[in-house]
């Protein structure tokens, strides 16, 4: 690291000076801390949808327009990339106008009712929100102090090892037989800890005689921590910079990031050690990024690692409180956010972007700068045929991520009467002592649309959401909920991907309710209790993310987080400009996924944007202010 120190001076100084040779700079959206005591939860959902979901109109529009004036920017989308985006944007004294073409803002952050239960749809926890951290004092200063965060448990990720011979019709047997008897499968279990080095005892335990093992990749960890640094400021510096360093192999020399980031996941543990059941438990949570260990680099299981390092936390009151507690401020400023309002065009003159065509009504509205927070590759099909549609990005070596599948159950008993616990369970079906999870996942993935229920389903994040809410009693008294997440492939959906929701017809109901009832089974098979007490259950496919979040082909975390996406060339075409003047991306496909990768990506954008390091920024401001603001 020593001989690169010269090399990250020399690329910090080229990020100062390209800030200096831009445009005058817009304000400081950071100059004061905004932090208010929190006020007291609002269980009004007229009160929430008043801001959560603000309903488009063309009248509503102008009148908003007549009122405040132009908008300075137009985001489309509404996830944390564009929120963290918009509001920073907004705290800087920009008008924005946010477009969603969902009902509700949020993006992965909404949150739906039915039958009485509420359920997230993409947060479950984040890292890095107990402690006073860069990125919990940027939620902090977006949501004014009024997001609050509460501590999932301890033992917040339990690994399930059910021994598994050949995901079989007699696999499915055992299962059946469980459910039937109300018994529990049993299954090689180890627990994640908030804290290094009592993961780090806690997994000696399980594994005496790998204890080397087990310090080298927690010593890897903190090498690609280290290394970050070099990865994010490839994306802050301006492209000509960062090619510069690539071209010349001097970027080598600047970060070990990208040496790091050649190796996949699988390759880092064969090297660590031989034991498969360690690899498997050490590799549990690439569910959290979807992609295989042996496609995704190390660098980036070690980025999701290390956010989790020191605990985890859940948005007090679930996620919609991002929405909830951001759009507020981007109103202040005269900005304005509309759901039911999806983008069907990215005007262009002359090659650069200058406005958005509402496909509702073909409303067309200009603004000086178009944000997208759609993802890459739906952003492109938004072009017209006349503009390059973001090429050097979608050619940079990546692709979709996998598809998602989530099954939300209401259950009709409390937390404490099903003994349900705020933590999450990563259960995997593979053979004892010769755990393969890339084998075993890409098998279950190549199985065909009629067969993909021929065995159990490899891979399941199993959580009760309600266990984690500390107002999920007040809110839902006698109930509780769970929800499981796995993956799978999006062609066993895609035939009904341009169908309505509600009106898919029978095969897609049948092919949902096979894999859904499947994953059920499953759960209660390690969850007895849960047998019977089933009041809600529907199953999200990746038709369902396509439709609500328009995931482009049903992906959980936008493009996939393989080893291509994270070279030093792809990182550097992964960023907020594009070749089209005035059209820029933010979220999580220009980062990484999960919701401080998206916020990020927003960051960034808004860096861009306003031509000024809004990190520097923020980061000033936390020296300057209190840990934490009296409650
Ligand atoms: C099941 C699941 C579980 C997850 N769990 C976690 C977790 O526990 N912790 C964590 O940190 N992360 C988690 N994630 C990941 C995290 O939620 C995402 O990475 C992040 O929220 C993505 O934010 P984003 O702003 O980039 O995009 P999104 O949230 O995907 O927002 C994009 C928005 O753009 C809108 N849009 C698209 N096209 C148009 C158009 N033409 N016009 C108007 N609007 C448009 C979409 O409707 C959507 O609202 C999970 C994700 C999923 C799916």
């Amino acid at each position: 690291m020593d001989s690169a120190a010269p090399f990250i001076g020399t690329g910090l100084a080229a990020v100062g000076l390209a800030y200096m040779l831009r445009s005058k700079p817009s304000s400081n959206p950071f100059p004061t801390d905004t932090r208010t005591p929190a006020k007291a939860f609002e269980h009004d959902r007229e009160v929430r949808n008043a801001t959560i979901k603000p309903g488009y109109s063309a009248k509503k529009l102008e009148k908003h327009v007549a009122a405040n004036g132009d908008f300075d920017a137009i985001i489309i989308g509404s996830g944390i990339g564009s929120m963290t985006c918009a509001t920073i944007m907004a705290k800087a004294g920009k008008k924005v106008l946010v477009l969603e073409q969902h009902d509700q803002l949020g993006g992965c952050c909404h949150s739906f009712y039915e039958k009485g239960f509420e359920f997230d749809t993409g947060v479950h926890y984040i890292g890095e929100m107990r402690n006073n951290t860069a990125i919990r004092f940027l939620f902090d200063q977006l949501t004014n102090g009024q997001l609050q965060w509460s501590d999932v448990a301890d033992d917040y990720d339990t690994v399930v090892l059910v021994d598994d011979e050949n995901q079989d019709a007699a696999s499915l047997k055992a299962i059946e037989q469980h459910v039937k008897n109300g018994t529990t499968l049993p299954s090689f279990q180890c627990s994640m800890l908030s804290g290094r080095e009592r993961t780090i005892v806690e997994l000696v335990k399980k594994f005496p005689s790998e204890e080397k093992a087990i310090r080298k990749y927690y010593d890897l960890l903190t090498e690609v921590r280290k290394a970050m640094l070099g990865f994010v400021g490839i994306k802050f510096m301006p492209k000509w910079a960062a090619t510069m360093l690539i071209k010349t192999g001097l970027v080598n020399k600047y970060t070990t990031y990208f040496k790091l980031a050649e190796k996949s996941l699988t390759q880092v543990l064969d090297e660590i050690t031989d034991n498969k059941t360690l690899k498997a438990v050490l590799a549990y949570n690439f569910g959290d990024y979807g992609t295989l260990p042996k496609d995704a680099p190390f660098v980036m299981h070690a980025v999701l690692v290390n956010h989790f390092l020191n605990g985890v936390s859940y948005p007090i009151g679930g996620s919609s409180e991002f929405a909830y507690h951001m759009f507020p401020t981007v109103e202040a400023a005269g900005g304005k956010a509309f759901v039911r309002a999806e983008v069907g065009e990215i005007v262009c003159q002359n090659g650069a972007a200058v406005g958005v065509r509402l496909k509702k009504d073909g409303t067309v509205i200009k603004a000086p700068m178009i944000i997208s927070n759609a993802g890459l590759y739906n952003t492109a099909e938004l072009l017209p045929p006349t503009v390059s549609p973001l090429k050097n990005m979608t050619e940079s070596g990546v692709q979709n991520g996998v598809g998602g599948i989530s099954v939300y159950v209401g259950l009709n008993k409390s937390n404490a009467a099903l003994n349900l616990k705020g933590k999450h369970f990563w259960a995997f079906w593979t053979k004892k002592g010769q755990e393969d999870l890339d084998g075993v996942c890409q098998k279950y993935v190549d199985r065909g649309g009629n067969e993909m229920d021929d065995g159990p389903v490899p891979l399941l994040f199993i959580s009760f959401p309600s266990a984690k809410d500390p107002l999920w009693d007040e809110k839902h008294p006698g109930k509780a909920s769970a929800t499981i997440v796995s993956f799978c492939n999006y062609d066993w959906f895609g035939e009904w991907e341009g169908e309505r929701v509600m009106h898919r017809g029978e095969g897609y109901e049948k092919r949902k309710k096979a894999i859904g009832e499947l994953i059920w089974k499953q759960t209660v098979a390690l969850f007895p209790q849960l047998r019977d007490c089933v009041e809600y259950f529907d199953v999200g496919t990746p038709v369902t993310n396509k439709y609500y979040i328009r995931a482009h082909k049903g992906e959980m975390y936008g493009l996939d987080h393989n080893k291509e996406r994270f070279t030093a060339e792809a990182t550097n075409e992964l960023r907020p400009e594009t070749d089209i003047p005035n059209l820029y991306l933010c979220g999580q496909d220009i980062f990484n996924c999960g919701i401080a990768g998206a916020a990020f990506g927003g960051l960034l954008c808004a860096s861009k944007v306003l031509n000024r390091n809004v990190y520097a920024d923020l980061v000033d401001l936390k020296k300057k202010s209190p840990p934490s603001i009296p409650k």
